[in-house]
């Protein structure tokens, strides 16, 4: 599986740098990629002094890539568990999809832990946090915000739905009363304060006030909806 040989073939450039991703993440070890383009890739270790490196290239007139040398030994002390600048949104994509398909409830804090226990790969909660949204994204085939928008229509989101907002609400500190920042009262929050619900709705009457139509000058309609039959002045 994770073992790469000189002459091994990948159907191209990105085929190759997805296996030699995959391969430096499972061997813990982290690349420099010297180059990376359609036609050439060369990387090497990241590690200071370590000699690895590898070099592969496309085949004449077809996409296929081949790795052409493979030099050295890795001398670099590789930790268990650590950060890896490889664990990039694709990777963590190609880690969690199936599962998040299957369980749209898989939370960011099991997906931090499961790439740890199976791959010594420590990502940041935002980072997972995001790769959730994304894979969300990818299966709903939407925004995320229209994904939270259409929650009642897509069945068993409720529960997902609730999980990315309690990431983007704002928690108030553990034993401190909630105090909304609008009337300074406690016990609720400027999105669900009464003051800034009626405000809105003065707002919205005020623009009904304001709202006529620009044929018989009336209020209530627009000239579009007009039912005087009025010939507007430019068409004379
Ligand atoms: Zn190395
Ligand atoms: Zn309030
Ligand atoms: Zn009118």
């Amino acid at each position: 599986h994770h073992t790469l040989a000189v002459g091994q073939e990948f159907p191209d450039a990105q085929g190759f740098r997805d296996t030699l991703i995959a391969t430096a993440i499972a061997m813990k070890f982290e690349l420099t990629f010297i180059r990376s383009d359609r036609s050439r890739v060369t990387a090497m270790c990241a590690a200071d002094g370590c000699p690895w490196r590898i070099h592969a290239s496309k085949l004449l007139d077809v996409d296929t890539f081949q790795i052409k040398t493979l030099k050295g030994e890795h001398s670099c002390v590789r930790p268990e568990r650590s950060s890896h600048r490889q664990a990039n949104m694709k990777w963590i994509l190609s880690c969690i999809m199936d599962r998040i398909r299957e369980n749209i409830n898989y939370k960011p804090k099991e997906i931090m832990r499961d790439l740890e226990q199976e791959y010594g790969i420590m990502i940041p909660y935002l980072k997972a946090h995001r790769a959730k949204e994304r894979a969300l994204e990818l299966i709903f085939g939407m925004p995320i915000k229209d994904i939270v928008l259409n929650q009642t229509e897509v069945q068993g989101m409720e529960t997902v739905v609730d999980d990315v907002l309690d990431q983007r609400r704002k928690k108030p500190l553990k034993g401190s009363p909630v105090h909304c920042n609008l009337c300074k009262k406690i016990g609720h929050n400027r999105r669900t304060c009464l003051k800034s619900r009626q405000s809105e709705s003065e707002a919205t009457s005020l623009k009904e006030k304001n709202f006529h139509c620009m044929l018989c000058k009336q209020s209530g309609h627009n000239r579009r909806t007009c039912q005087c039959k009025v010939e507007p002045v430019w068409m004379n």
